[in-house]
């Protein structure tokens, strides 16, 4: 008998208790509305499940949004339908995203009586001034405290961190991030900061003291070294794990494997096919009430173009890189004849590197990824 196909689900929890300054993820701050949400959501998960009752579900990622604000019971309700509706791998690596401000010891108990095994907090910035200036709901003490009662809770923490904020420098930066490493996560996400349209940010960009894109580039750069040193091996181009810690259900992404994701806004990929849901709570609420799943939109299956430039711009994400014989055995395309002479040019000037049959960013690729990839891309 086959086994079960693997399968990575992703949950959104659309709420937040205010917007943070930088954010344009969908969330909204109607708190009243979390109640309907998570009936639907829990009515989603059911009619999802029989769609794909022959998968076991490896990964599960709770994010938002802030799914921490959920009660206890909320909680227990929404992993009850879970594992009522989906085949959960009993290694499955369950995560879920929390707001240090809204954590607490009866919610860290709660969540690991669900089987949540993996905590991703947003930490931020150890410096109170930045967090105001993100409009973070939490100080850096009060991240500790959650972070130390997280810790009594679970053995696999990841830590997320943003540079390149107003008024920051690179000695403001590893001021953070030794704050974070001195705490021991297992996991460490960096982001640069982004300023997203429609948000706080960019409507008073002008007034903000952003860092040049020389001491952002310095930032990152200086922060590959610290964690490096620390223990902490770069696995993707944001993402630093003590071994044995890197995220598998962000992989899956990078991997190109099967994701369901769940609630308005969320993202899958399935059978080859990619949609979305649309960023729209009240059609989500209608359609789940009316027992219809949500309509698929941006649906398309990748054509064999969009297919090898996926393959090379996901897997040179990662630190491992891409292996141009696999991208020839899955696609048929030869990467190192058709690009031979740009990726020699590449890695003569640090930026590239192809190591053990594979062709992989340096960290100092890593910054003009982009650029980068917009010549290796059909
Ligand atoms: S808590 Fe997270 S999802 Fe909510 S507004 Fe802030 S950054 Fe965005």
């Amino acid at each position: 008998m086959n086994e079960p196909r693997p399968l990575g689900l992703y949950l959104h929890i659309p709420f937040c208790k205010q917007k943070c300054a930088y954010c344009d993820f969908y969330s909204l701050c109607d708190l009243s509305l979390v109640e309907n949400y998570l009936a639907a959501l829990c009515t989603e998960i059911r009619l999802s499940g029989d769609l794909y009752h022959d998968r076991i579900v490896d990964t599960v990622y709770v994010g938002g949004g802030t799914p921490s604000l959920l009660s206890t019971d909320q909680l227990a309700r929404l992993f009850s339908a879970l594992r009522a509706s989906f085949i959960l791998s009993p290694k499955a690596e369950i995560t879920l995203e929390a707001n240090p401000a809204t954590l607490g010891e009866e919610k860290c108990r709660a969540l690991a009586c669900a089987g949540v095994n993996r905590l991703s907090l947003g930490m931020q910035s150890a410096d109170d001034r930045e967090l105001q200036t993100l409009s973070r709901l939490h100080s850096f003490a009060s991240f500790l405290e959650s972070y130390r009662l997280a810790s009594r809770f679970f053995t696999n923490i990841s830590l997320d961190l943003i540079y390149g904020l107003p008024d920051s420098d690179e000695e403001r930066f590893l001021f953070s991030l030794d704050r974070a490493i001195s705490l021991a996560p297992q996991h460490i996400s960096l982001y640069a900061l982004k300023i997203e349209e429609g948000t706080p940010f960019a409507a008073r960009r002008a007034e903000l003291a952003l860092p040049s894109d020389d001491i952002v580039a310095d930032m990152y750069l200086a922060a590959v070294r610290r964690l490096a040193e620390a223990g902490y091996r770069q696995y993707e181009i944001s993402n630093f794990a003590r071994p044995g810690f890197v995220s598998r259900h962000n992989s899956r992404y990078w991997k190109r494997e099967d994701y369901l994701g769940l609630g308005p806004a969320a993202h899958s990929f399935v059978d080859g096919l990619r949609y979305a849901h649309a960023k729209d709570l009240a059609g989500y609420l209608v359609a789940l009430r009316e027992g219809r799943l949500p309509p698929k939109v941006e649906a398309y299956r990748p054509d064999e173009k969009e297919n090898i430039n996926e393959e090379i711009m996901l897997r040179l994400r990662l630190v491992e890189g891409l292996s141009p014989a696999y991208l020839k055995e899955k696609t048929g395309y030869d990467i190192l004849k058709a690009k031979g002479d740009e990726i020699a040019l590449f890695c003569r000037g640090g930026f590239m590197k192809q190591e053990n049959g594979r062709l992989c960013f340096t960290p100092k690729g890593f910054l003009v990824s982009n650029t980068i990839l917009s010549e290796l891309m059909l």
